[in-house]
């Protein structure tokens, strides 16, 4: 008789920031969400996969949940992470340690409310000295919801994510295998090219600028040992464009040198990138142009 196998999609919501990229990638091992400490960072649904013996975890990260909802891109957001949590099978929400917003309350009652498997995790606990300092906080979590449990973690040191990892097995439902055992993410590697141009980009500019950028590859193709990479940095302003250039191209070369870094050890060899910058006017706000750019619109 075959063994009984165990299968579920997870959806881990959280406030922009809390850490919910940087989990995913830290429990996968592998960098498949990029990571910045800039809010609005992850702007798709990407699934990372979790597989041990005979119990698999589908991890679905969100785009935070946006309050603005005026732009198209915020919309879109938001849509996505109530997709998520209807598709779920088991909720893992993310807090900060020692921290409960509005927010964070706000997605504890509407994940309770679901009355799905819902697993607590309180991130970053390497900043909070001495431990035991979390101990009322952690006491005051366990009255705001039904947690079928919390646990306190670090995604950045590693800190109790084997727990957490089995915490989020054991509660997924029994059912067939979803993705094959050695497969860590549905993403190819063009989309994961742009997500780490876009991560570089989000990492060397400040303030506005970023929200408005987005990145579409052109042309990949291999080149004797290594990759010949084109790729379009799309901004909404004349002014913008000024700005992600850099005086004398230097943000451009900074960016191109670091994506470049990472993208030889995602593709295994030496990569030539080609960057351009252009500008198209209100990208963010109209959906269609989303869909054109390859946004995820369900
Ligand atoms: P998301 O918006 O919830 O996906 O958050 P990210 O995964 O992009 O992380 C936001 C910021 O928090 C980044 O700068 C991360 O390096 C940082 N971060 C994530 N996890 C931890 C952690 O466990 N400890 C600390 N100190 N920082 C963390
Ligand atoms: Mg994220």
């Amino acid at each position: 008789m075959p063994t009984k196998t165990y299968s579920g999609y997870v959806a881990i919501v959280g406030r922009p920031n809390v850490g919910k990229s940087t989990l995913i990638n830290a429990l996968v091992g592998e960098k498949i969400s990029i990571t910045t400490p800039k809010p609005q960072t992850t702007r798709h649904r990407i699934l990372g996969v979790l597989t041990q013996g005979p119990r698999q975890a589908v991890l679905v990260d969100t785009p935070g949940l946006q309050q603005d909802t005026k732009r198209a891109i915020h919309r879109l957001m938001t849509r996505t992470v109530h997709q998520a949590l209807a598709d779920a099978d088991v909720i893992v929400l993310v807090v900060e340690a020692g921290r409960l917003e509005k927010q964070d309350e706000f997605l504890i009652r509407l994940a309770s409310e679901s009355g799905m498997p819902l697993v607590l995790v309180v991130n970053k606990i390497d900043r909070v000295t001495p431990r035991e300092r979390l101990l009322p906080y952690l006491q005051r979590l366990g009255e705001a919801g039904d947690f079928t449990a919390i646990v306190p973690v670090s995604a950045k040191s590693g800190e109790n994510l084997p727990e957490l990892a089995r915490c989020i097995l054991d509660a997924v439902p029994a059912g067939p295998r979803l993705f094959p055992e050695g497969m860590r993410t549905d993403r190819d590697q063009a989309f994961r090219v742009v997500e780490i141009i876009r991560e570089k980009l989000m990492l060397r500019l400040h303030q506005e600028v970023p929200y408005g950028i987005s990145v579409e590859l052109e042309h990949m193709r291999p080149v004797g040992q290594g990759w010949l990479l084109h790729a379009v940095v799309w901004v909404e302003r004349d002014a913008h464009k000024a700005i992600v250039v850099g005086r004398g191209g230097r943000v451009m070369k900074d960016v191109g040198g670091a994506a470049r870094a990472e993208l030889s050890r995602l593709l295994g060899g030496p990569v030539h990138l080609e960057l351009w910058v252009k500008v198209r006017k209100h990208w963010a706000d109209s959906e269609r142009t989303l869909r054109q750019m390859g946004l995820d619109v369900t």
